[in-house]
């Protein structure tokens, strides 16, 4: 069909803002057809912007023109109305609908664009394929939905930088094209042509420069940042991910923990939902303790200590390990699972790992009734309740780091409650699946508002915890030392600080971390500032003075240099909109994502360059065949 011209005609409404008292208004309204019903003199067209959706009427004796081109119009199709608001008659009013209450008496329409047909339309109920729509991002971005998550994206960044802003932060921005920086995963290279052979590195955060800015007397920064790293992917991992990052000088972890309360609260007010502070703590060994995790999903019951259950004839009989942990886990009214359910949860239990899983409650219950009982009434389990025990299998051993705990947990305790923790975790998705609990619920879209209050059966909806004393270094097996738990500018805990050489396990890193429900939602630390106690935490690392200057030689340098006391944390925004709009994966909320095979479906990214291209930046390419 014709397309016509925009001309000199200007919006003037949005659609779904308009209500009953706009009534009698001329109105100028712009947007795409989101459905089209012909009754013959009359056509309607619900045309749809970002704000929502409003009924347009063609009136074959009214309008003769328009309805003539609405004849022709297609859904996606974008067009400009010219009419009058009037009040629906009473049997049309749709109460489902904002605007349910008015329509709009076509005097004009002017048809702007049409559209080729997409695989599936933005007003389609049933969600598609997720390859399609990522490949039609354009379309899809278009649905309601989706509108409403960058909406909710756009309100929780704006009350961050604005609390942030508030209590004293400025925003900095720090390079792209830089260094390696230390959080250890794998760097994305970018070659350099102006120096063959050599490659900048994208930030996997901000770390140094943000430390540097410390250095330089900003005392408060923070930024929205961008960072980069080159890990397999994973619903709640991106290559490429948005931190709200901050440092601070001479800060204790309380003073971090009371910035990062007061924009988290701001954060939530924005999505409508209030979030109580201060967060919980909790220490990393009561965690593990507790939920088998460093990343507690606290909707879920916790872990609970049933060794006293068992005599020692028992333990034997069972081939478990009596000096390790023996814990229960129970699901609440799940009844039994399923043989497969049981069967595809089995390499959790990664018996290398040490742990050992008493699976079969039924025959435990035959040969020991007093502890299956016991077991029962220690874990609170009702009769529709599952309970599994995990404990320690005693064939296996951890050599160097089987003793060298005093007072704090060891790797093979650690283990067991790891791998009831998983286990938990995993246990906590079909439970979702089977009751729909946890599930994101169907009404997602009037309001994210709502949507956000709405999703986890009966329970408070967002549970946030501090984690804390987390150990300051982890026994690296396979390479035979110890090596940091986090990146190495990362504080021992200051009392802990004459052990780092004769005992490493037992100090503890001046570190934490922010869980909220079963996810771990940031990172930061106190930071070391004196060149002394960086360099002693290299040695204990085994990092030559040499490899530390090639790594990070600048910033030793800058720390000479009147560094203050300082520390920080950074936070995952996208994973905050994800829990707030009650999306089960991040790529409901960052726009442009990539698949889990690292792809950019809509762009084609990444794609070969021409040898030009590659000859400019001195790199041959050589594939293995
Ligand atoms: N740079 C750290 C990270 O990205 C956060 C921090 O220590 O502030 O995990």
């Amino acid at each position: 069909m014709s397309l016509d011209f925009l001309g000199n005609l200007e919006r003037t409404h949005l659609c779904g803002t308009l209500r009953a008292a706009e009534a009698g208004k001329h109105v100028v309204l712009m947007g795409w057809v989101n459905r089209r019903r012909d009754h013959g003199n009359l056509i309607f067209l619900d045309l749809r912007d970002r704000t929502g959706i409003a009924q347009v009427v063609l009136d074959a004796e009214l309008c003769p023109e328009g309805h003539r081109k609405g004849e022709q119009v297609r859904p996606e199709y974008v067009v400009a109305a010219v009419g009058k608001v009037r009040l629906r008659d009473k049997d049309a009013i749709n109460p489902k609908m904002p605007t349910g209450e008015i329509e709009i008496e076509a005097t004009d329409l002017r048809v702007l664009n049409d559209t080729r047909l997409a695989p599936f339309s933005p007003s389609d109920d049933a969600i598609q394929n997720e390859e399609v729509r990522l490949k039609y991002r354009y379309v899809d971005l278009r649905r309601a939905e989706m509108q409403q998550n960058f909406r909710l994206r756009h309100d929780i960044t704006l009350a961050i930088r604005d609390n942030l802003s508030q209590q004293g932060f400025l925003e900095i921005e720090t390079p792209i094209l830089t260094k390696s920086t230390p959080e250890g995963a794998r760097d994305f290279l970018v070659p350099s042509r102006v120096h063959p052979g050599e490659f900048y590195a994208l930030p996997q955060s901000p770390q140094i420069f943000k430390q540097i800015l410390m250095i330089s007397g900003f005392d408060r920064y923070f930024q929205i940042a961008r960072c980069f790293r080159d890990e397999d992917l994973r619903a709640d991992r991106q290559l490429e991910f948005t931190q709200v990052d901050l440092e601070m000088s001479f800060p204790r972890q309380e003073t971090v923990f009371g910035v990062v309360e007061q924009f988290m609260k701001a954060a939530f007010a924005a999505a409508g939902v209030e979030l109580p502070v201060p967060f919980p703590r909790i220490s990393y060994d009561e965690s593990m303790r507790q939920f088998g995790t460093d990343k507690p999903d606290l909707r879920l019951p916790g872990l609970t200590d049933v060794h006293s259950a068992f005599t020692s004839e028992a333990l034997a009989t069972l081939q478990v390990d009596p000096a390790l942990p023996i814990v229960a886990l129970r699901i609440p009214k799940v009844g039994e699972l399923s043989r497969k359910e049981r069967e595809d949860n089995h390499p959790l239990f990664d018996l290398k790992k040490g742990a050992k899983f008493i699976d079969d409650f039924k025959r435990l219950a035959k040969s020991f009734p007093e502890a299956a009982a016991k077991v029962r009434e220690l874990a609170g389990a009702a009769d529709e309740d599952f309970v599994i025990i995990v404990a320690g299998d005693p064939a296996h051993h951890i050599k160097a780091s089987d003793t060298k705990f005093p007072g704090r947990l060891s790797e093979r305790e650690i283990n067991v409650y790891a791998a009831a923790g998983n286990f938990r975790a995993e246990l906590a998705k079909k439970y979702a699946e089977r009751h729909g609990a946890f599930r994101i619920t169907d009404e997602v879209v009037q309001n994210a508002r709502a949507r956000s209050a709405a999703l986890i059966d009966g329970s408070q909806a967002f549970h946030p915890m501090w984690l804390t004393d987390f150990p300051m270094f982890e026994y690296d097996l396979a390479a035979g030392k110890w090596v940091p738990a986090h990146h190495p500018f990362t504080a021992p805990i200051e009392a802990d600080m004459p052990n780092l050489v004769s005992d490493p396990a037992s100090v503890r890193a001046n570190c934490y971390d922010l869980a909220m429900n079963g996810l771990e939602l940031g990172s930061g630390s106190i930071r070391i500032h004196r060149k002394d106690v960086q360099q002693q935490i290299f040695a204990s690392l085994g990092i030559t003075e040499q490899e530390a200057k090639a790594r990070f030689g600048f910033f030793l340098d800058a720390l000479e240099y009147g560094t203050p006391p300082h520390g920080g944390i950074a936070l995952g925004l996208d994973r905050i909109v994800m829990l707030l709009a009650g999306a089960a994966n991040l790529r409901e909320v960052i726009a442009f994502p990539k698949t889990a095979k690292a792809i950019d479906l809509m762009a084609e990214a990444p794609t070969p360059v021409s040898e030009q291209q590659l000859k400019e930046l001195h790199i041959r390419v050589a594939l293995k065949s």
